[in-house]
Formats: C-alpha cells, structure tokens, sequence
C-alpha cells in the first residue's frame, strides 16, 4: 500500500482499477524542406490542422447530452484556438520563411505563445495557456504520429485513469466512456480540466507529480478527491474504510439534493442569499439548477477573449441580454472587464505595454479608465441590456477613490449620451465595487457611502494582503483565507457597508468553501456568490447553523491571537460535517 497526495479539486471518493494513459512521448523533427516542396509542407501542416479540427468536433458530438454547458464550451474553446491565425497561420509563414519543416514552425510558434502567456497575472488567462498548449500537442500529434489511434478508446467502464496530464477533451470523451475518476501527474486547482470535472461530478485529484512512475495498469486505486489522497493497493481494512465514507457521502448526497427548493435560511431566522458565479451565458442553466437566486458574478473577460477585436456594444447588449433573460427577473452582476496590461497578446482589445509587475499593473478598472474606448461600449451595453431584468454593475479592483468617481461619471455622461440618442436604458442600475485590493477593504468605510453594494474578492484580496501569487505553486502553501489580516479586512469590508446601510457580498473562492461558512455567516455576511457545484452544500450549513451562535465563533476566532488556535477553531466548528 502506498499514498500520494495531489491536490483534490473534484470531491468525492472513488475505489477502482487503474487505466495508465500513457501517451508516447513526441520528439520534435527538425529538418530543412528543399525549396520546390515548400509549399507540400504547408499542406502537411494545413492537414495535420483540418484533422485537428475534426477530431475536436467529433469530440463535440460525443458530449453527452446531461453533460454540463462547460464540457461544449472548453471544446469549443479548443475549436477557435485551432482557428487562431497564432496557431493556424503563423506556422505556414515560417515554413515558407525558414524553408523548415511543420514541426519545427509549430514548435517555435509553441514557445513563442508561451513566452507571450508567461508574463500574465491573471489565472484565467493563464489557464487558455494550458487551452493553446493542449491545442499545439494536438497538431503536433497529427503531424509527428498521423495515424496515432486514439488511446481513450480502449478505456473500459469503471476504471480510474492516471494520466500526466489531460484535456478537456479527454476529460469529456473519458466521461463518454463512463470512467470513476481521474488522477494527473499535473495541473492545478483552477485549470479547465479541473473545473470540468467538478461540474461532471467525478472525483479527480491533479498535481501528484509522480501519479504515472508508480501506477501500474489494473492496480487497484482509491482516490479521495476532496482531501486530494491517492492510495495504491490498498488494505483490506482501508478499502472497508473508504466504502463506509462512500455510503456516507451518497447520503449525504442525496440530502443536499433535496435542499433545492428549501430557503436558505439559518434556524434562528437569518436570510443567507446564495447566488452563483458565471463566466459564460451557457452557465446560467447551471446556476438556475442549483437554485441560485441570482448572478453575483458575471465574468465578463471570456466575451474578450480568443479574438483578434474586442467585442462591440452590440454584441455584449446581446450577450448581457440573454443572461440577463435567462435569469428571468433574479439579479444579475455584470462584473465590468477585469484584464490585464497583458490582454493585447491575445490579440485582444487594447494595446500598450506589458507592465513588470501584471498583478500590480494597468488591470481591470485601471485599464478601462485609460482606455475609454474600450470601457464606454462595455458600460453603454450593461446600461442598455438592464432594461430586461434586474442588473447590477460590478467595478473590480478599485483601491482608490478618484478611480470611482471617474467611473460614476463616465456612467452619468454615458446615460445622457443614451437618453439623447433615444435609447432605452435602466437609468437606475445599481453600482457596485469589488473590495479586492488591501486599501480598498482598509477604506471600505469611504468607499461605501458612493456605492449601491460592496463584492468582497477573496482571491485577489488574499493574494495582495499575503504578497502571494494565486497562480504560483511555490508560494501556495502560504496561503490562507484564515490569516487574521485577511478575516480583519473581510470584518471591516462587511462593518463599512452596515454602517452605510449598503449589503455587502462575497463573491471570491472562499464564498464557495465550506471550510469558511460558518465564519463568514458568523462575521456578518449575508451575500456568498460561488460556483453553482457547491451552493446546495453551503444551502445545507446555512439551514443548520445558528447565527447567532456563529457569531459568537467569529468573536473568538478575532480575538485570538494563536494562528493554530484560529484554525482549531474553525475546524472544530465544522466537525460536524461529512464527507
Ligand atoms: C476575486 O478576486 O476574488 C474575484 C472574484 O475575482 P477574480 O477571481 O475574477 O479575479
Ligand atoms: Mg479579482
């Protein structure tokens, strides 16, 4: 018996035998192509694209029909990145340029794209680098290894596969063929992979880093994917184990599955809203299964993406309006664009140098501010769309105030600009501020009184209060949701918006994490926006707390002054739970 530990990102446990997915390694030829044959490599290359592209939407036929709206999504993300004249074009011109072979031009174009991803902040972007990367093999495959068969298509019922690495795609054709779960050598907590397989609901464990050198095929596998352990050839008495937990969580499971006409309410009377986070019109179903009572986030960075012009107000009044449609009278917050000074390599909307330091750079409001070209279309298309429902305006990383009152009256020039033009709008949108940066929670109190609601943005408040990169495996043990610096702005942040009578949301990952619900409900805070997979749990913690009992939890995990005190106290409080 061995365990290794990864990093659980899909719950769940999962005992079967394992599938080894091994991919041949591919090595790169390198050879000069004679002049008079140039233009046949071309055509190799143009296949080796054409085959990528069917396999991809043969895949896309292949989704299951209950699959969630993201499995179509990151295929058909895959699809336009195959398309991109970065993959698609600039290969063929360095063929014809260097008289090279397809593999090497796809390759430095490879290394190109991933020099250009390396120098963003923003884990969303970063992770369409694992999207191009996957895309690049794909080719590469086709060209190195044309009649390579697919391997997944031996992958019988039941089994468990371990993988170094693998697509979304993969993941979805894995699925097709009705597999247990899946452990990788590598990947991360946010990668699409791992956010596909919380919506498919398979346990899954990434970043094992030796998962494939010690599995054998058939070997008898456990894998606890909420805790992230891995255990090989298990004993007899931790197989009856696990299968007592297993009976425990498909209890449990039901339970919360009942929950989703029941309020979200605590025992002693306490109203918790539960709203769900969105990155594309498709996840509203999702949202709306779950029994979300409204959007508290809409990510509206994926609109700009993977296309060489950023999309015109038309286009967003349109995607705004479906969303807002769909949601059929329930609020939603379009969060406004949250790029980075990086975005302009994705062929994206604004140019301008790419900054140091991205993190602290030109993103976000900062970025819209200087570039009003692409900021106006964006907030003429929220004003307009809001007459189709209930929208709410999100600014992300604000930290000072002039930045909102430039906001506030680039939205009063914007509505006058509509009122004289004669077309309808919502005069009487709200506007919100994420509470994201250090010196925005420390001066929530001045922020508030000019806003209609607060967001609390745990990811990127952490990151900035800590110095710890989200996206940075070496410092990720730092951190911690629980630092008293942190629970001290979250309390000031949810104290500013009390006293200015403002509500006051969360909308970061810690929202959607149940290790925090209990704190977070004692702090104060009665607005958690999260991924729709995890609400009907938090519905559950919420129906059995009593707040005012929680609220008594949050006075002494403020008044500690031992880190593992706070942290017994917290977990403690959540002993309870299962699973
Ligand atoms: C956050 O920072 O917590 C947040 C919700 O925004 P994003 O993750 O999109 O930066
Ligand atoms: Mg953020």
């Amino acid at each position: 018996m061995l365990a290794l530990h990864g990093t659980g990102v899909s719950s769940g446990i999962c005992i079967g035998k394992a599938y080894v997915l091994r991919r041949a390694q591919i090595s790169v030829p390198e050879y000069n192509v004679p002049k008079p044959l140039v233009e046949k490599e071309v055509e190799r290359f143009q296949q080796a694209i054409d085959y990528s592209r069917q396999q991809l939407e043969r895949v896309h036929e292949h989704i299951p029909a209950n699959a969630p709206a993201e499995a179509a999504s990151f295929i058909e993300t895959h699809i336009l990145i195959l398309a991109d004249k970065l993959i698609a074009d600039a290969p063929i011109e360095n063929i014809r340029k260097h008289k090279r072979n397809a593999e090497w031009a796809l390759s430095i174009q490879g290394q190109e794209l991933g020099r250009i991803f390396e120098q963003m902040d923003d884990p969303y972007l970063r992770n369409r680098r694992t999207d191009v990367d996957q895309v690049v093999e794909r080719v590469m495959r086709n060209l190195v290894m044309p009649q390579d068969v697919e391997q997944e298509e031996s992958v019988e019922a039941g089994q468990i596969i371990v993988a170094n690495d693998l697509t979304p795609a993969d993941t979805v054709l894995l699925k097709h063929n009705r597999i247990k779960a899946f452990v990788t050598d590598l990947g991360g907590p946010i990668s699409h992979t791992a956010i596909l397989a919380r919506s498919l609901g398979i346990p899954a464990i990434v970043s094992t880093h030796s998962a494939t050198q010690y599995i054998r095929n058939g070997e008898e596998l456990i894998v606890d994917g909420k805790r992230g352990v891995l255990i090989i050839s298990p004993d007899k008495s931790v197989q009856k184990e696990y299968r007592k937990r297993q009976r425990e969580i498909a209890r449990l499971k039901k339970e919360i599955e009942s929950l989703r006409k029941s309020k979200s309410v605590t025992i002693d009377g306490r109203q918790i809203h539960l709203l769900a986070n969105i990155e594309l019109a498709a996840d509203v179903k999702a949202a709306i299964k779950a029994s979300a009572e409204g959007i508290g986030l809409y990510r509206t960075e994926f609109l700009y993406m993977n296309r060489a012009q950023p999309p015109s107000e038309e286009e967003q009044f349109r995607a705004y309006r479906k969303v807002i449609k769909a949601m059929d009278g329930r609020p939603v917050t379009i969060r406004t664009l949250d790029l980075g000074a990086d975005k302009q390599v994705d062929g994206g909307a604004s140019a301008g140098p790419v900054t140091i330091n991205p993190a602290l750079g030109l993103r976000a409001v900062r970025l819209c501010l200087s570039d009003p070209g692409l900021f106006r279309p964006q907030l003429r298309a929220i004003l307009r769309a809001a007459v189709h429902g209930s929208v709410k305006m999100m600014i992300p990383m604000l930290s000072s105030q002039s930045e909102l009152v430039r906001v506030l009256e680039l939205i009063e020039e914007l509505k006058q600009e509509l009122r004289q033009e004669g077309r309808p709008f919502d005069p009487d949108v709200l506007v919100g501020g994420m509470i994201e940066v250090p010196a925005a929670a420390v001066t929530a109190d001045l922020f508030a009184p000019h806003l209609d609601f607060l967001s609390i943005g745990t990811n990127d408040l952490i990151q900035y209060t800590l110095a710890i990169d989200r996206v940075d495996d070496a410092v990720n043990y730092l951190y911690d949701p629980l630092h008293p610096s942190v629970l001290r702005l979250i309390a000031t942040t949810i104290n500013a918006g009390r006293a200015a009578g403002i509500p006051v949301a969360m909308c970061g990952e810690m929202a959607g994490d149940v290790r925090y619900t209990r704190l977070l409900i004692g702090l104060g805070l009665t607005e958690f926006s999260m991924h729709p997979a995890t609400l009907l749990e938090i519905k559950k913690i919420v129906r059995e707390s009593s707040a005012e009992e929680l609220e008594e939890l949050a006075r002494a995990v403020m008044s500690t002054h031992d880190i593992r005190q706070l942290h017994e106290l917290v977990d403690n409080a959540n002993e309870t739970r299962v699973g």
